[in-house]
């Protein structure tokens, strides 16, 4: 949004919009100044925002309060603070003035001021900014929705087939639970509303909390953070806090599994945890025995252990209560990292387990659409004695009182905005539908790994050969064999019209598939077939009936360009067999728009796309920003 905001107004339009801006805010100061209730405050150079010292401030704020408008109110006594926009209407700024008792119209103050006073020349920027042609093509909307539909074609999405992300995957988003995101209800309510305005959300959201802490058999949830990474920092720093009132604020150490997510010891690290690893057994289970020495050697500065549940290997680790019964005897906390609750609800509970305290991801397993990084929520649910450190917030009390942490967000609800996705969620499934959407989730990995484990090898498995909601395939053998690689499928894949699966992670050179309760049977076998298919492919190469260098895997994907050559020479294989592998392509597909690009030799050797250097010398900055 931010980004086609730019490329639709650019550089002669951002321009208009500051100064129409700049000219209202103008027009406001002076007629407040006209005014008997206030004076603007400062140097009279200003953009957007005034502040304003009033005699008498709940006075205004009433009279404000009852037409609709809000000001900020500054910790200073007797003074708000007013901001415009671009949304701001001449009306609105007639309705600022007669409540600071202008008797003026702002259309009289304008034609008496001649004009916005010029900006000061220390403030003025002469550079150019915004030149390249993407801000200087798209002006008219036609235009704008020609270049927006032709970037979105070149993406799969779910509109295409399933995209089956370990972790990650994304669920459906319904329609019905995305409705409230175009109300402006829900919508165009600032996060610092006096809480009277916002009892709707109020409501949401403690409904919200309730029902995600019945979910997680936690005491009570707060859900300020905005990804799963920022909750567990939150966690982290609730059990800090726990254990610093206990006298317990020297313990510093945080055991963490090898198998864990990246976020996790980086969260721990910046909560000031040393993280001491703990090691795996080979079925991809949690090492007990390291686990209870290191816990045993660190019992005085044990604080944490994360832990991930199914684990990021895609098991249920059969010892986990047993996991958090080591740590809580050695005096520390278990931390929960729930993003694989999607295997979890309705079956059992990080609460019920033995966590203290778990992050969940509203924008995994609670719906929230996460294509293109965001926003997202990721609440922590907490046992009883950690609620009184959950986050407070300086502006709107979150209600958890003076022992609370600061806050980690910006506003004390994080992302409220995207909350009625997972309330309609909740709602509408309600807890038969919960449960039943686990276990169609674990039935559809299971399936997906019995029929794939025919061939190829299935990374992980409890003893009894099941695996949780996700699974790893190992490919490692195909290098060896066939000189093939996690990458070569996982661009393959984009010939069958798939998005691939998680690549090397949370074990490289390995494909990892969650495929959700959101697929169909049919679109669960259609990946199965495409990978299967692949698999044939790769034995090609193993019995020597294509070349190890140029082959179906290492040349794909196949674009329209790659194929419509005039000549089709220097290949092994048909074009038909590229395009259309298996037949529901014929009719169905999803055409790649960029070729194989060269992978880690990009990240190593940076280059330039700004302008030349030479611009830049000569006074104009192409770029507001820094290039490489
Ligand atoms: C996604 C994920 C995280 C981080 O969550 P974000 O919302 O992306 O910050 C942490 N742990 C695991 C296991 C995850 O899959």
């Amino acid at each position: 949004m931010a980004a086609m905001y730019a490329v639709y107004h650019g550089p002669v339009g951002l321009k208009q919009i500051a100064e129409r801006i700049r000219g209202m805010t103008q027009v406001l100061a002076e007629g407040i100044q006209k005014g008997d209730a206030g004076d603007v405050q400062g140097s009279g150079l200003f953009f957007d925002t005034l502040t304003i010292r009033v005699k008498d401030r709940e006075a205004l704020l009433k009279k404000a309060e009852e037409q609709g408008i809000n000001f900020r109110k500054h910790s200073t006594e007797n003074t708000v603070g007013i901001t415009l926009d671009e949304t701001v209407t001449e009306a609105d700024v007639n309705d600022l003035l007669r409540l600071f008792g202008c008797n003026q119209m702002a259309s009289e103050i304008a034609q008496a001021m001649n004009g916005p006073k010029p900006l000061p020349e220390a403030f003025q920027r002469s550079g150019k900014v915004l030149q390249q042609p993407v801000f200087n093509t798209y002006g008219s909307e036609t235009e704008l929705l020609r270049y927006m539909h032709h970037l979105q074609s070149k993406d799969l999405s779910l509109t295409h087939s399933m995209i089956p992300l370990g972790s990650c995957t994304m669920k459906l988003n319904a329609t019905s639970e995305m409705l409230a995101l175009s109300k402006p209800e829900f919508m165009n309510l600032h996060p610092f509303v006096p809480k009277d305005q916002a009892q709707g959300y109020a409501e949401l959201i403690s409904e919200l909390e309730k029902d995600l802490s019945e979910i997680t058999g936690f005491d009570a949830v707060s859900l300020q953070p905005n990804s799963g990474a920022q909750g567990e920092y939150a966690g982290l720093r609730v059990i800090r806090a726990y254990l610093d009132a206990q006298g317990q604020g020297h313990r510093d150490v945080c055991l963490i599994p090898v198998s864990a997510h990246g976020t996790n010891p980086a969260s721990a690290a910046m909560c000031g945890l040393r993280v001491v690893p703990v090691k795996c057994d080979k079925d991809g289970n949690l090492d007990m025995s390291d686990l209870a020495s290191k816990a045993e050697k660190h019992k005085d500065s044990l604080a944490a252990f994360m832990v991930t549940y199914p684990s990021t290997f895609g098991v249920f680790e059969p010892r986990v209560k047993e996991a958090c019964e080591i740590i809580h005897k050695n005096g520390g906390q278990v931390y929960m990292d729930g993003a694989n609750m999607n295997a979890q609800i309705g079956l059992c509970s990080p609460g019920e387990i033995g966590a203290d305290v778990c992050h969940l991801n509203l924008h995994k397993t609670f719906c929230i659409p996460h294509g293109g990084g965001g926003p997202g929520v990721g609440p922590i649910g907490v046992k009883a004695h950690l609620q009184p450190y959950l986050m407070e917030h300086p502006i709107v009390s979150t209600g958890v009182g003076e022992k609370g942490v600061p806050p980690v967000a910006a506003a004390p609800w994080g992302s409220a905005g995207i909350l009625p996705i997972s309330w309609s969620y909740i709602k509408m499934m309600g807890a038969n539908g919960l449960t039943h959407a686990t276990k169609i989730a674990l039935l559809s990995a299971n399936y997906m790994a019995k029929r794939l484990a025919e061939h190829y090898k299935i990374l992980y498995t409890n003893e009894h050969g099941m695996v949780a909601h996700e699974f790893i395939l190992d490919v490692r053998g195909f290098k060896a064999s066939a000189g093939i690689e996690a990458v070569d499928i996982a661009k393959r894949l984009q010939d069958y019209g798939f998005h691939a699966p998680t690549m090397s992670w949370p074990v490289a050179n390995t494909l990892m598939i969650e495929p959700t309760e959101s697929e169909s049977l049919a679109e669960l076998d259609r990946y199965c077939d495409a990978l299967i298919a692949i698999r044939e492919e790769i034995a090609e190469i193993e019995r020597d009936e294509q070349p190890r260098d140029s082959n179906l895997l290492k040349n794909s994907p196949h674009t329209q360009r790659d194929l419509l050559v005039g000549e089709w020479k220097d290949r092994s294989y048909s074009r038909e067999r590229a395009a259309y592998p298996l037949p529901w392509l014929q009719e169905k597909k999803f055409w790649p728009s960029v070729g194989r690009l060269d992978d880690a030799y990009g990240d190593l050797n940076l280059f330039c796309t700004c302008d030349p250097v030479a611009a830049e010398e000569e006074g104009e900055r192409p770029y507001g920003g820094v290039g490489v």
